[in-house]
């Protein structure tokens, strides 16, 4: 199977006013398969958000290759392909709202690219489903909760049908339901075949994602099921990461000499058995 995302010996830097620009990235080696849901980590500044816009040719590498679905996101020809192959969702949804009604709003991307009127209507009333916003549809998006808009958000991206959705810490505005709404999104879109990547700061919602990237200082530094991450997540402190209370909790037991269990277990279960 071709990976859906590649890069190649990545390396970028920003063109600011500066003699010798600091690298941003480093010689980034990446593949992503179709249906993969990748979570990625790291402190501020630590090269995530360029990650993600080098994935959907939004920049471009200053050395190495990025290909997306075998095409090159340097190649001019193939630019607006790859942009529909990957969808953005960022951190703030007013950015990416653009008209007066939810409904308009996800059309806006369809008129773009020239879908007929016929064909429109079906692919917002499947993208409203999809982020469950029936009944919202003729609703202006400003008198929308944070979450809801961060839904409408999602609808404008999932409606153009790419096959990767990147999703650049989407959740940090929100509120915990508003947040629980979004991540579950994610999942079943996962479950229905797209690439998921999610960038965010809490490792606790990382974990949800089946591998885990974790960025420092413009390096990828460990890159890994979350499964097998599990086994040595106090690594992750190392790189000034919050780490999950489950997992403290857990790592106290592995000092404690307790064997481990295979999976995290809940954490009441891991109190009682400390305290
Ligand atoms: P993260 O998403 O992990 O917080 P970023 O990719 O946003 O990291 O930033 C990585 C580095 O690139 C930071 O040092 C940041 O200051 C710098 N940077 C980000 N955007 C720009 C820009 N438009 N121009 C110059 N430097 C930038």
């Amino acid at each position: 199977m071709e990976p859906i995302i590649q890069f190649e010996h990545v390396w970028f830097r920003y063109q600011v006013d500066e003699p010798d620009p600091p690298w941003v990235l480093k010689d980034i080696r990446l593949n992503i398969d179709p249906g993969e849901y990748v979570s990625i980590v790291g402190n501020n500044g630590s090269g995530k958000s360029t990650l993600a816009r080098l994935a959907n040719g939004l920049l471009l590498p200053t050395k190495g290759r990025v290909m997306i679905s075998g095409m090159e996101t340097s190649s001019e020809q193939d630019i607006w392909q790859i942009r529909r192959t990957v969808g953005m969702v960022f951190q703030n949804p007013e950015n990416q709202i653009v008209a007066t009604s939810v409904e308009d709003d996800i059309a806006f991307g369809l008129e773009n690219i020239g879908v007929p009127p016929l064909q429109m209507e079906e692919k917002i009333k499947n993208a409203v489903k999809a982020v469950g916003l029936e009944g919202f549809e003729h609703h202006e998006p400003h008198t929308l909760s944070g979450g809801q808009k961060q839904r409408l958000a999602i609808a404008g991206v999932i409606v153009l049908e790419p096959d990767v959705i990147i999703f650049d810490e989407s959740t940090s505005m929100l509120d915990p339901v508003g947040r629980k709404t979004i991540l579950e999104i994610m999942q079943s879109l996962n479950r229905r075949g797209k690439t998921i990547i999610h960038i965010t700061h809490s490792a606790e919602e990382a974990f949800m994602a089946d591998r885990m990237i974790v960025m420092h200082q413009g390096e990828c530094k460990l890159d890994e099921a979350t499964g097998r991450l599990y086994q040595e997540a106090m690594r992750l402190k190392e790189w000034e990461l919050d780490v999950p209370l489950e997992i403290e909790l857990w790592d106290r037991l592995r000092q404690k000499g307790w064997p481990l269990p295979d999976k995290i277990i809940n954490k009441e279960e891991l109190v009682s058995e400390i305290w």
